[in-house]
């Protein structure tokens, strides 16, 4: 992928919970949607994430989705 880091959202909008992780122990084959399946969320517990490249680490990812 060529990304080092990536952004993990909740699946749940309510939660809306975000952290940002390095993809370093994954291999670089591993697909995205691979690891939304496997994410738990730590706020709320739930299962299923968006997964997106974090391409710079200095920027916080913006919220799309409202409040
Ligand atoms: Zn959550």
């Amino acid at each position: 992928m060529g990304v080092r880091g990536v952004v993990v959202w909740c699946a749940n909008y309510r939660c809306s919970h975000w952290v940002a992780i390095s993809a370093d122990p994954w291999p670089d084959q591993t697909p995205l949607s691979d690891i939304e399946e496997r994410f738990v969320c730590t706020a709320c517990g739930g299962r299923g994430a968006d997964v997106r490249p974090n391409w710079s680490t200095k920027g916080r990812p913006r919220a799309t989705a409202g409040r």
